[in-house]
């Protein structure tokens, strides 16, 4: 294990609330955020952090924590946002366990809980409502359990992590989504049944058998994917 010391070079932080600047420190505390390893190690940042005062009598927030540039790390974060993103990707790339056994090789502190997580928490509504989706199978565990992953296409970006691949839950999903114009799914499986009954007047176009099985898919056969797996999952259902 690697532990590196940082702390803020800045002598004041912003009120979150107020936005002014305050030079008074209140409080000190570590903050300890996983970082990518290096040299086949595991790296851990210790920060120094600081809570302030408000500078701002009339400011309801009288003391509030210093935070890091979000580039480096959200607010509540315990990984710097590089492993934070990677983390994201193993997940959207392999699935569940797959993803958790890729990361310990690669020396990534994730647990499966925190994969999920991740990627659950990543996929936020954008915007503008979904007009061209694509619905999948997604591994929550290897050969145990699978979601249904919901990607709003145009825009390259995850929607939704449904629990399962229950064909009810897709259907109540579209229905709830009643700007949804074009469906794709894989050609088996229950989704094209949902697809009718969720959204009846949308287009339904299925992806090519081949070209289309996902990683989950090839974790269900017991077989590695191939490399093209990763691809075409990629230029589907791209992280951000
Ligand atoms: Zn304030």
């Amino acid at each position: 294990m690697v532990r590196v010391s940082a702390r803020s070079a800045s002598p004041f932080a912003i009120c979150p609330l107020c936005s002014q600047r305050s030079l008074r420190v209140h409080s000190r505390y570590d903050r300890r955020l996983a970082d990518l390893p290096a040299h086949g190690r595991r790296v851990e940042i210790m920060a120094k952090a600081r809570g302030f005062r408000c500078a701002n009598d009339l400011c309801r927030r009288r003391i509030f924590a210093e935070r890091l540039d979000p580039a480096v790390a959200d607010a509540h974060e315990r990984r710097i946002g590089r492993l934070a993103g990677l983390v994201h990707h193993l997940g959207m790339a392999l699935g569940g366990r797959p993803a958790q056994a890729m990361a310990r090789r690669l020396l990534l502190p994730v647990s499966m809980d925190t994969l999920l997580r991740t990627v659950r928490r990543r996929a936020q509504a954008p915007s503008a409502p979904p007009r061209v989706i694509g619905v999948d199978e997604w591994a929550w565990r290897k050969g145990h359990r699978y979601g249904t992953l919901i990607c709003d296409l145009e825009r390259r970006a995850v929607l939704d992590l449904l629990p399962n691949r229950e064909p009810e839950t897709v259907a109540a999903w579209l229905a709830a989504h009643p700007s949804v114009e074009i469906i794709t799914r894989d050609r088996g499986g229950g989704y094209g049944a949902a697809a009718a009954q969720g959204r009846p007047d949308a287009v339904q176009a299925a992806k090519p058998s081949r070209i289309g099985r996902s990683a989950a898919d090839q974790a269900k056969q017991g077989r590695r994917p191939p490399p093209t797996a990763g691809i075409s999952w990629r230029t589907r259902a791209p992280p951000s």
